[in-house]
């Protein structure tokens, strides 16, 4: 009788933690007017430092999706994320595209961020995942398993261009529908524009009864 293969063991947990799914989180918690801001590719300190003081003079908790690197670079910053009480998304440790790989890849790779995120602040707590450049591939089956809602968006203005502050303000405002999670960016390059044009927009959309709330907890 032919021996059989034996199956090998699986890298790591496959199925969501509790209270997270596979299922991709773009709208925010509450309805209505209300709107999810979420800050990717930091922590970037010309801008962050910045856009905190911003975040905190309007009173609007945020998402913060780090890139691994950026932490191990610039830990104190994300001291002062955790410290202003805004909510940590992992974002990859190199902002790989990950779209082709491999569930096993995919979990080193998320872990190693996490432990990244996790030198700078002991016990953090990263509720939410994000792919880089949006391709999911099977990361969001993997970020549920490491206890991570995968974190979309329905709103990006393109900040990365960048395109002038008027211009992104003015996305901003024709682009929010109720219940977006907006994508904006405080690392990759100069977002001094994102935050002149999030400064500029929170009172705008508070004046027309908009609320800032975090994005749902699972899909
Ligand atoms: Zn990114």
């Amino acid at each position: 009788m032919p021996s059989t293969t034996p199956t090998p063991a699986t890298a790591g947990p496959v199925r969501p933690r509790p209270g997270v799914n596979a299922g991709i989180v773009d709208r925010a918690r509450s309805g209505g007017r209300a709107a999810s801001l979420t800050f990717d590719d930091g922590p970037n300190p010309a801008d962050t430092l910045r856009l905190l003081d911003v975040l905190r003079r309007h009173r609007v908790a945020a998402v913060f999706c780090l890139w691994g690197e950026h932490v191990d670079a610039h830990p104190g910053v994300v001291r002062r994320i955790v410290a202003d009480g805004h909510t940590l998304c992992n974002h990859g440790m190199r902002h790989d595209d990950m779209g082709a790989w491999p569930p096993e890849r995919i979990a080193a790779d998320l872990a190693e961020t996490n432990e990244a995120i996790r030198r700078a602040v002991p016990h953090a707590r990263v509720r939410y995942f994000r792919a880089p450049y949006g391709a999911w591939g099977r990361t969001p089956a993997v970020a549920a398993a490491l206890g991570m809602q995968p974190l979309g968006w329905r709103l990006s203005v393109g900040d990365w261009e960048p395109p002038g502050t008027d211009e992104l303000v003015r996305r901003l405002l024709d682009g929010i529908t109720p219940g977006a999670v907006v994508l904006l960016h405080d690392g990759g390059g100069d977002r001094s524009q994102t935050v002149e044009a999030v400064d500029r927009v929170v009172p705008v959309l508070r004046a027309q009864r908009w609320r800032f709330t975090l994005p749902r907890k699972h899909a």
